[in-house]
């Protein structure tokens, strides 16, 4: 009995963890997955197509400072996404994509928003 326990400790202690070492290893997701969106304000137009397709009212189109002066750049506010993907589908310039990252925890929902000024 006793050498069966410390058989199967040694099982466990030689093969591979079950857990993941997150956030330095992250399990690939699928193909279809959307996450979290990713802004190009440089070739944003503000055209605002993305804000009036959501069908959640997650866009706003809010004064960002560019390097062509100010312009009304889309702020998305997470919580209530539904990632349905229909900005992405709608943005003429593919400025707007919905990435394969799902790193966005927060204490507070109220801290889910994607604002363009911190975008790259
Ligand atoms: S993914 Fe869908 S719900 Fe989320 S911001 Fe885009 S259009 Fe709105
Ligand atoms: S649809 Fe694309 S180009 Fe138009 S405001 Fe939204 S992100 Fe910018």
């Amino acid at each position: 009995m006793v050498f069966k326990s410390i058989a199967s400790a040694v099982k466990q202690m030689l093969s591979e963890p079950f857990t993941m070492d997150f956030p330095e290893s992250r399990e690939s997701q699928p193909d279809n997955y959307r996450g979290i969106h990713k802004l190009d304000i440089s070739t944003c137009i503000s055209c605002a197509a993305c804000a009036h397709i959501c069908p959640n009212q997650c866009i706003d189109m809010v004064d960002t400072e560019t390097q062509k002066g100010t312009k009304k750049m889309p702020e998305i506010h997470l919580e209530r996404c539904l990632f349905c993907a229909f900005c992405e589908e709608v943005c003429p310039t593919d400025c707007l994509i919905l990435t394969k990252d799902y790193d966005y925890e927060k204490y507070d929902r109220r801290e889910f928003i994607l604002r363009p000024e911190d975008q790259e």
